[in-house]
């Protein structure tokens, strides 16, 4: 156990499922190597009573998503988050395939540019281009 299981809420003291706020948990076993787990009845979410690894911390993706708006490179935001790049660039897609594209109301005003760059060659040029509201910054 490591100095920042201080910090993290144990499920076993709050008794409640972090994914859906239900208090309808009951224990459900050990992992191999004993951490109780817990099992929530209202939403079927099976969790532990505290993970080891800052990647399983929920609010992650909120924080990797923060410090890539920052602008801070991959290797930066793994040492910042203390996590392995792996894990952070698997993270990274995953964040990347729920956005969903905006709605586009008609009578307002974007700011649009584009960059053009090229994969490996020349010859495989891409384009990169985006939108934004500069009211709402989304
Ligand atoms: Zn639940």
């Amino acid at each position: 156990m490591t100095g920042n299981h201080n910090r993290c809420i144990k499920v076993s003291e709050t008794r409640i499922c972090t994914f859906c706020y239900s208090c309808k948990i009951i224990k459900n076993g050990h992992t191999k190597t004993g951490k109780q787990q817990h099992i929530c009845k209202q939403c079927n979410h099976r969790f532990l009573n505290y993970y080891s690894y800052n990647a399983y911390r929920k609010d992650i993706d909120f924080l990797i998503i923060q410090l890539i708006k920052e602008g801070l490179g991959i290797r930066s935001i793994a040492r910042v988050l203390n996590i392995s790049t792996t894990t952070l660039l698997k993270r990274i897609l995953d964040i990347a395939g729920n956005i969903r594209s905006p709605v586009l109301s008609f009578g307002k005003t974007y700011e649009v540019d584009e960059m053009r760059f090229f994969i490996r060659k020349k010859s495989n040029p891409m384009w990169l281009t985006y939108a934004m509201d500069k009211t709402t910054l989304s």
